[in-house]
């Protein structure tokens, strides 16, 4: 298991224990934050929201991989600033940080700085942190893809090298990594030996469907 998907499921983890009853009311098992009502403990704790990020990856690699990505995030927008490990465990962004690298690294985004570059010119955002909190929506990820998918900027041959076998043999392979925009469907549509035509013929009615709305996407977006 990765290291990133080991730190979301020790938050899921934590955020299972039941609220603590106390003299006063009601406590948070994450954050000891009390509440008069039990209800209102249940909500805060129920938005999973008040663990303290640091808790959960100070000296772990993932903070490493985490703190490089703040790095080129800082070198791009605002270059002036100096950064350390030191500055960045104190800094605001941490845990937004934390939480963009830890989704970009579920969903396989490969280049990170391309995908903020992207939100940033499409959506016009240029605060970090609004930056960042548009980059953990899959609404906007869902976009990201498909706007990659018609500009066809996509590495396909590295990943149709390593995956030919299973592009070819597994269908909810072949999908997903069209909807992830892991490999362009421009490239497989072109792509020697791969037989796109008879490959979509086969797919079952919903694959076919969800690969179709891509294709007319792709279509109607391209100049
Ligand atoms: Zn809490």
């Amino acid at each position: 298991m990765s290291e990133a998907l080991k730190v979301l499921n020790n938050i899921e983890q934590l955020y299972q224990q039941p609220v603590i009853k106390t003299n006063e009311g009601w406590q948070c098992p994450v954050c000891g934050k009390g509440y008069k009502s039990e209800k209102r403990a249940k909500t805060h704790v129920d938005k999973q929201d008040c663990v303290t990020y640091q808790s959960l990856l100070k000296d772990t690699l993932l903070e490493i991989k985490v703190f490089s990505v703040y790095k080129l995030i800082i070198a791009a927008y605002s270059p002036a600033a100096k950064v350390s490990l030191q500055s960045f465990r104190k800094s605001r962004y941490y845990k937004a940080v934390s939480k963009f690298v830890m989704f970009c690294h579920l969903h396989e985004i490969k280049d990170v700085i391309k995908y903020l570059e992207w939100i940033n010119w499409e959506k016009d955002i240029h605060h970090m942190n609004a930056l960042l909190s548009n980059g953990v929506k899959e609404s906007v990820l869902r976009e990201y893809r498909m706007h990659c998918q018609v500009i066809d900027d996509i590495d396909s041959d590295a990943f149709y090298e390593r995956n030919e076998k299973a592009l070819k043999q597994d269908p909810q392979f072949l999908v997903r990594s069209i909807e992830k925009a892991l490999i362009s469907i421009t490239y497989l549509a072109y792509k020697e030996n791969f037989n796109f035509e008879n490959t979509m013929e086969s797919l079952p009615i919903d694959y076919k469907n969800r690969v179709k709305e891509i294709i007319e996407y792709v279509i109607r977006n391209r100049q």
